[in-house]
């Protein structure tokens, strides 16, 4: 391949660069920030330090208080902590689960898990749109209900959810709701008590942090069972020696995020409205799945008839554009993304997808050469395709 091609990042849903100011933030930590925050000598005071007051920043981030964030290492386990110990501390009301059908795996997976073990879950649908309605889910709610967990962002097709109706849905039945915000957190404002949820996740790699660190809001006065057992760290809820230089680096990157989130979100919803304009002009047989404005700044998913998505990333990856696809068979399945099929998206077309996921380092001028290439790709996969020569 090309090595002098210009490579052009597209997959920030996926994950992000760490931002150089969130390097410079951990640097110091790493080198000389060695102590155990659970020690008592200096070194282990000084890391203490540094930590909480990540976790100060982090709770203001979120319109929280520090007491009520506990480190994780990833959105993934905090997902999978709020879920499995929500349900399991409240099994003696019941044994009743509810979330929707498109979230993240994270969540999906520890659902099912939760129905190994003898719990009953509802999966509720989604609108051709990709939005939750919260009527759907006072609906699913019944007298042995104890969790409800609906994300705030999807990450395939970034439509935002009404978060706060159906946490006042919760609320009134005196159930626990619980969101995943990885993938919206640092791109859209959150405020817990506005929102008036139970329990948040989020994760630094979707905000210019490292992987690797994650965080779970708990509400104050929601005594959380640990999801790992050992040591006493995080007020005995969650054990393990803290990732203090990545957690001060999260601390920095959601402190940034918030601070320049609306002239990030304003840049990349333009650049993100001028990329779809321009795909749907342009390039015949393509629609964009999802809400068209109740969707993340940096979110395009776009479905193309007769083509597959995975032939389409490695053409455009071979021209420098890094993106993903709803059809990905990675895990050796050809199974097209239960999000897409979740919105009512046909097979065919779901296998015909791309996710275009702009960040913070994506320019104007990289969108119009993007569109070019897209459009190459298309024509040329068309052009060997029966399919579509049986359709014109
Ligand atoms: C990325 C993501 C996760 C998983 O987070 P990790 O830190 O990669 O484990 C969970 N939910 C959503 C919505 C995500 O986008």
């Amino acid at each position: 391949m090309n090595q002098t091609v210009k490579r052009v990042y597209m997959d920030n849903a996926a994950t992000t660069p760490v931002r150089p100011e969130v390097v410079e933030a951990i640097l110091p930590v790493l080198r000389d920030g060695y102590g155990n925050p659970s020690s008592l000598y200096r070194s282990a005071r000084d890391a203490r330090v540094q930590m909480e007051n990540a976790r100060k920043t982090l709770a203001a981030c979120i319109g929280a208080s520090h007491e009520e964030i506990y480190f994780t290492a990833s959105g993934s386990e905090a997902d999978n902590w709020a879920i499995k110990a929500a349900a399991k501390m409240n099994q003696s009301k019941g044994k009743h689960i509810v979330t929707t059908v498109f979230e993240h795996h994270a969540v999906l997976h520890a659902f099912k898990a939760l129905e190994k073990e003898g719990w009953e879950a509802t999966y509720v649908g989604v609108d051709d749109q990709g939005i939750v309605d919260p009527e759907q889910i006072r609906r699913a709610i019944r007298p042995d209900t104890v969790l409800v967990s609906v994300m705030m962002a999807n990450n395939e097709i970034g439509t935002l959810q009404p978060i706060a109706e159906i946490a006042a849905i919760c609320k009134e039945n005196k159930v626990l709701f619980h969101t995943d915000a990885v993938q919206a957190a640092g791109s859209v404002p959150i405020d817990v008590k506005e929102l008036g949820v139970d329990m948040l996740s989020a994760a630094g790699h979707k905000m210019y942090a490292p992987k690797g660190v994650g965080m779970l809001y708990v509400r104050r006065g929601l005594r959380l069972p640990p999801l790992i057992d050992g040591g006493a760290q995080e007020k005995n809820r969650r054990a393990g020696t803290e990732n203090v230089p990545y957690i001060v680096g999260f601390a920095k990157a959601f402190e940034l995020a918030v601070a320049e989130m609306p002239e990030t979100a304003k840049r990349l919803t333009e650049m993100r409205d001028e990329l779809i304009a321009a795909v749907l002009a342009r390039i015949p047989h393509a629609r964009l799945n999802g809400h068209p404005t109740k969707r993340l700044p940096g979110n395009a998913n776009l479905s193309f008839d007769f083509i597959e998505g995975e032939s389409m990333l490695l053409l455009l990856d071979s021209m420098g554009y890094e993106c993903s696809t709803g059809s990905a068979c990675t895990s050796g399945s050809l199974e097209p993304s239960h999000v897409l099929l979740a919105i009512g998206v046909p097979h065919e077309q779901a296998h015909g997808s791309l996710r275009v996921s702009l960040g913070k380092f994506n320019h104007r001028e990289e969108t119009a050469p993007f569109v070019d290439a897209l459009e190459q790709v298309v024509t040329r996969l068309r052009e060997m395709s029966p399919l579509y020569k049986a359709e014109r």
